[in-house]
């Protein structure tokens, strides 16, 4: 009876699923990564790259950080010992999806037993329930499912669920499905209709579920999906927290109203871009109009108000994510490497449901351009945040405390191939040009597609399908967005008034073996400038060729960058380099530089002399991987207004501590904060230091005479962990020995504003800023400017 009951269920489930799939409203439906080889100069050493570095590195790096051991830890029991923020677990789940993912493409018994062996660490791990998180279990195992708002279960769960997926799609084992699965059953006994209200503060497990639905066929899990999509944004949060709703702003959990009231892209970038992904998935199977308003409602604000030339969003490092609408500045530009990825993934599935170019077109500006920058060359090293100007001091890091971006890149890359092709009833869809082949099958019928291209670096394109027999169908070519004319022809003929639908040429004709399309899109160098309200761009251009976004590096350019512009009349050749990035196209061109200024003790004086300058530009993606130095996207179209800084911008910066997430080079950066609050993109802090005594030391090559400091706290009250420091004081080397200036005034503490003192002047190499840290607080240094003697 039991069983016949059971084979009922999972027959009424088949079927359900079965519907669910035929009533989806997509469109198209995504070719595997799998079904998709890459042998191309550009994607295809980044793969490899990704494979033989960044993989390891991923995986090393999750053993030196104590993500594994805090799955052996909960294995036996402990209580003690858990390392790292509440969402360690996630960072394990990304890279074993990665490298599930590298299986799939190239089978590696190594790979594949150290694989085995976390996964027996984190099924070790999983608790008899089903519950699977290590912060839980090992130090709050009666806090579960207690703060849902902020404590990340349910996104480490959807992480988890879409690594089991990558690993049982690539191997075939159940081994992870099944930790997977149970743990899936777990959290849909707790929460659902008739069942718990919630949804996570950080989105993730939506688009997860859906996804272990498709792997398994389990109803319940699409369910639960759309349970935690169509009841996000009731303020449950406010709830949770008993936060007075009068007093409550959802905001940065995208809580603020019902998710079919939401009108623009708002709060965390990547929360946001994972639940408008999972949204879009739940919206695609059910139909839900109002869900679907809401998505292409949004989906207009991102693209027309908030999205960086780069494609990424998200300006600000204050919430990771959204301020206003045209924000959009350069050097504190936040862009996390995240969020641009979770940008390509919310349009791919946009894509697939629409069929129009437009989301391609954005899947390509980020892929290629902010994607793409969160990695060097050699795979070794990451960008979390991703500025479109520096001054030189923001690097990539090997590895950070909270280290989301690098094993996210990873998985975007090994499974790279699953954004190029897309298949519907009749018509196999190219959305992106990349070398190489797909073997899939129209209407029943097997087609490879070998494509022959040196895309990005050329628009020629050529297209050669391979079919059993002649075969009707057809192949629909993205026109891409940034492309001004196009042109297609088949077997040397050309095609003449192309039928375009949705940004697609559409070829239809009776296909065979040896057929051969060649499609044209010519790259100019194209200078683009913004929509005038946003304030940063205003007198700027910024170049693109293709799909590519430039920057301009200092260490191409005879002068320096801050003095360099490009006038109206600027025009770029395409140089064809082989170098150290490989095969490169770089753009050259006429800039002008107007003289270096010297104001000091001036209030008027002639105008520079401006002069011609050639000028160099690579492709944004690849900057930070040679001498460090400034770069800029965008670049003014008259002479710069000079940044009047003083001798801290040339003196090398050392701090007495500095954990993985300080950025000392932040204090002398000359990036103004607006408040004590505001998140700068690189902070000199001693978090996690509280209650000592601390420094941070300016040194210089000549001795420098100053006779005052200015210095803006940095404190973020409500947030953080960093207050106002209780006392400072300023130091100076005088023959190898620290003596305090002798001060004219107090050392004041303010919040919000400058702190300045004066003291006797002093000749010295080196100064050096004391902090008395307050008892059970750390602090932090937005800027400390040091003031020169005048003269007498
Ligand atoms: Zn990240």
């Amino acid at each position: 009876m039991k069983t016949l009951s059971r084979l009922l269920v999972f027959t009424l489930l088949f079927a359900a699923v079965q519907a669910a799939e035929e009533r989806s409203l997509a469109k198209l439906r995504a070719v595997p990564f799998t079904a998709v080889t890459i042998s191309d100069s550009f994607w295809q050493p980044r793969q490899e790259i990704n494979r033989t570095a960044s993989i390891p590195v991923n995986l090393e790096n999750l053993v030196k950080s104590g993500n594994i051991s805090n799955f052996e830890l909960a294995a036996k029991g402990a209580r003690t010992g858990f390392q790292g923020p509440v969402f360690m677990d996630s960072d394990v789940y990304k890279a074993l999806e990665a490298a599930s993912y590298s299986l799939a493409t190239h089978p590696d018994p190594i790979l594949e037993k150290r694989l085995d062996e976390i996964i027996a660490a984190l099924a070790a791990a999983q608790q008899p329930d089903g519950y699977l998180n290590t912060y839980f279990t090992v130090k709050e195992p009666d806090k579960r499912w207690t703060n849902l708002r902020d404590w990340h279960e349910l996104y480490c769960a959807g992480h988890m669920f879409e690594a089991a997926v990558a690993h049982f799609q690539a191997t075939d084992k159940r081994n992870f499905l099944t930790v997977a699965t149970r743990f899936a059953d777990y959290i849909d006994s707790v929460f659902g209709a008739g069942k718990r209200m919630g949804y996570p503060g950080h989105p993730e497990i939506e688009l997860a579920l859906v996804k272990l639905w498709r792997a398994t066929g389990e109803g319940r899990y699409f369910n639960l999906a759309q349970f935690f999509i169509e009841n996000r944004g009731i303020k449950f949060f406010a709830r949770e927290h008993q936060t007075p709703l009068d007093s409550y702003d959802g905001t940065y959990w995208q809580d603020d109203a019902p998710i079919c009231d939401q009108h623009r892209i708002q709060g965390h970038a990547v929360r946001a871009c994972y639940l408008l992904s999972g949204a879009t998935d739940v919206a695609a199977e059910t139909g839900n109009a109002e869900l679907l308003k809401m998505i292409n409602r949004v989906w207009r604000n991102t693209t027309e108000r908030n999205l960086y030339l780069t494609g990424g969003i998200g300006p600000s490092a204050h919430n990771e994510g959204f301020t206003v609408d045209y924000d959009l500045p350069n050097p504190t530009a936040y862009q996390e490497t995240c969020a641009t990825i979770a940008l390509a993934q919310w349009n791919h599935r946009l894509a697939l449901l629409y069929g129009d170019a437009k989301y391609a077109d954005v899947v390509e500006r980020a892929l290629y351009n902010g994607t793409l920058a969160g990695v060097s060359q050699d795979g070794t090293r990451f960008f979390y945040v991703n500025p479109l100007e520096s001054r030189g001091t923001h690097h990539r890091q090997p590895w950070f405390g909270c280290a989301c971006c690098p094993p996210n890149v990873a998985r975007t890359l090994a499974a790279l191939g699953g954004y190029a092709y897309a298949v519907s009833d009749g018509a196999l869809w190219v959305n992106l040009y990349m070398q190489g082949e797909v073997k899939t099958t129209v209407s029943g019928q097997p087609v490879t597609l070998r494509v022959t291209t040196d895309y990005p670096w050329d628009g020629r394109v050529k297209l050669a399908p391979q079919v059993t027999g002649p075969k009707r169908f057809e192949i629909r070519l993205r026109i891409p967005g940034w492309s001004r004319e196009a042109s297609a022809s088949i077997n040397g003929t050309k095609v003449q008034a192309a039928v375009i639908e949705k940004g697609y040429a559409v070829l239809s004709r009776e296909w065979q073996t040896g057929d051969i399309v060649e499609l044209e899109i010519p790259m100019p160098v194209e200078k683009t400038i913004a929509n005038p309200t946003v304030i940063a761009d205003r007198a700027h251009i910024a170049l693109q060729r293709g799909p590519l976004v430039y920057c301009f590096e200092s260490v191409d350019q005879k002068e320096p960058l801050r003095s360099i512009y490009l006038p109206d009349t600027s025009e770029f050749d395409v140089v064809k380099e082989h170098g150290s990035f490989g095969r490169i196209v770089a753009l050259t061109g006429a800039a002008r530089v107007a003289a270096e200024q010297n104001w000091t003790r001036r209030l008027y004086q002639p105008a520079p002399a401006v002069r011609e300058v050639t000028v160099k530009a690579i492709p944004y993606y690849l900057w930070d991987n040679r001498a460090p130095g400034p770069m800029k996207v965008w670049m003014p179209v008259a002479a710069p207004t000079p940044v009047l800084q003083g001798p801290e911008s040339q003196a090398e910066v050392t701090v007495s501590f500095a954990n993985s997430n300080s950025r000392p080079a932040g204090i002398n950066d000359g990036l103004e904060p607006k408040n004590s609050g505001e998140q700068p993109p690189q902070l000199c802090h001693w978090w996690p230091h509280k209650g000592a005594e601390e420094w941070v030391r300016y040194s210089w090559k000549q001795p420098v005479s100053v006779s005052g400091v200015k210095v803006y706290w940095f404190d973020d009250t409500g947030r953080g962990a960093c207050r106002l420091p209780a006392a400072w004081r300023i130091e100076y080397l005088d023959g190898g020995q620290w003596k305090p200036v002798r001060v004219r005034g107090e050392y004041a503490v303010t919040l919000n504003t400058w702190c300045e003192v004066a003291f006797d002047p002093v000749s010295s190499r080196a100064l050096r800023l004391v902090l008395m840290l307050q008892p059970e607080w750390a602090a932090g240094v937005h800027e400390w400017k040091v003031l020169e003697t005048d003269e007498e």
